[in-house]
């Protein structure tokens, strides 16, 4: 039993940026059981078992990237799809048959994270779709290893799952959804394991003429919907008004105006539905004003990944033209508006590290004041959890929520220097040091 004026960790000596709705910042922060007690003199007042001397550093809440394949981002590490070199080797095949090499995966990628300052992500797709997947990295088989590690005590992160009843990237049918919705998932302590939505990929990415878009694309084509049943239409209506009224999120991916103007269609046909959290569109590429505002009104909102608009830009001008490619990754009329928005890497597709992420947001934005650099950052915490549906536990540091925090060796909403510079100094979840860079 612990007293009320113990605690089990105070973290002081540096700046805290809290994100909470005033925007203040603290000089010191109480952790007992893993949630927050105290602030300040508060927690400077109470008696600790253990103290983190921030030393002059900066601290924020737990890093947590919305979207982010932290099984196949394990399985292929150090390889990413995106990367610097050319020339750089990239997996193919199978990546991870055994329960042995799923769990390697997980860990590694964990390892990585923490390493990163990421306290939370969202693993975007797995299900009985991809039970005979190219990777391994999707199926059943996974969702058994992340099953496992959870409940001997092994996350250093936590997770907020999407199941996939088709295939990833590809096409899912009706018949499988229904089948797959039907499925329970396995019961988990959903502070660390939320098995709560569900993935639907409506069509493919602009640099491959697979977005289903409005204006046909340089060839005269216009991409199609992925979904399968009497028609692909019905197919995907039916497969959102099943996953909404089962109360589960949906995370639909759509890149093209045509297939983000569906997923609105079907969410404004069932009226302000409630689930496990908001529902969302992935990358959203071309999505238009009206609709932003749309999805604003009706309190869904988007994931999206500046660093693949960065890597291809020029590859999606191809197929787009000037004009459309100049209108394309609206994240500035998305701030603007109001809607719920999560910057995320979708690796490893791009790099893991949400610095990057953050730095090609400043670069698309073409802004670097203090106001963007929050905004931005709020996009990895506070935001990010409201997708999560679990703004009411964490994503702020405010008493009663989870520490999870990131140490920076520099205040990141100083500008003028890019986020990458930001070294990370320690990662620290539910009180927990899991990553410190001295060690
Ligand atoms: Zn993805």
């Amino acid at each position: 039993m612990h007293h009320r004026d113990e605690a089990d960790l105070i973290i002081r000596g540096g700046r805290i940026h809290r994100f909470d709705a005033e925007e203040s910042t603290a000089t010191a922060l109480a952790v007992r059981d893993g949630v927050i007690v105290a602030l300040d003199e508060k927690a400077e007042a109470l008696r600790a078992r253990d103290t983190v001397e921030l030393d002059g550093r900066t601290a924020i809440p737990g890093v947590n990237d919305a979207h982010l394949h932290a099984a196949w981002l394990g399985a292929r590490w150090p390889h990413l799809f995106f990367s610097e070199d050319p020339a750089a080797h990239q997996p193919s095949g199978r990546l991870v048959s055994t329960p042995a090499e799923r769990h390697a995966a997980l860990l590694r990628a964990w390892r990585l994270l923490a390493e990163l300052g990421i306290t939370s992500y969202t693993e975007p797709g797995i299900g009985p779709g991809e039970d005979e997947g190219e990777t391994g990295c999707f199926g059943t088989g996974m969702l058994d290893a992340y099953v496992e590690l959870h409940r001997a005590g092994a996350q250093t992160s936590r997770v907020t799952m999407l199941r996939l009843f088709g295939t990833i990237d590809g096409e899912s049918t009706l018949e499988d959804f229904e089948r797959g919705l039907r499925m329970p998932a396995p019961q988990t302590d959903p502070r660390w394991l939320a098995i709560t939505g569900v993935k639907i990929f409506a069509d493919g990415i602009p640099p491959l003429a697979t977005a289903w878009v409005q204006e046909p694309y340089a060839d005269g084509t216009t991409g199609h919907l992925l979904t399968r049943g009497e028609d692909p239409v019905t197919a995907f209506r039916r497969m959102v008004e099943l996953a909404v009224r089962d109360g589960r999120q949906v995370a639909v991916h759509a890149t093209g105006d045509r297939s983000i103007e569906e997923f609105l269609l079907a969410l404004e046909g069932l009226g302000a539905p409630t689930a496990s959290g908001p529902h969302y569109v992935v990358h959203g590429d071309l999505a238009t004003p009206d609709q932003i505002e749309r999805l604003r009104r009706i309190g869904a909102g988007f994931a999206v990944q500046p660093l693949i608009a960065a890597h291809t830009h020029a590859w999606a001008g191809a197929q787009l033209g000037p004009a459309r490619l100049a209108t394309a990754w609206p994240l500035r009329e998305m701030l603007d508006a109001g809607v719920l928005t999560t910057v995320t890497s979708d690796a490893p597709i791009a790099t893991p590290d949400w610095r990057a992420s953050l730095d090609a947001a400043l670069a698309l934005l073409g802004a670097d004041a203090v106001g963007t650099r929050r905004a931005l950052l709020r996009r990895m915490t506070a935001d990010a959890a409201r997708q999560d549906g679990a703004e009411a536990w964490k994503g702020t540091l405010e008493t009663g929520k989870v520490a999870d925090l990131t140490v920076l060796d520099e205040d990141p909403l100083e500008p003028g220097r890019p986020f990458a510079a930001a070294g990370v100094a320690r990662t620290i979840v539910g009180g927990r040091t899991v990553f410190s860079s001295g060690s």
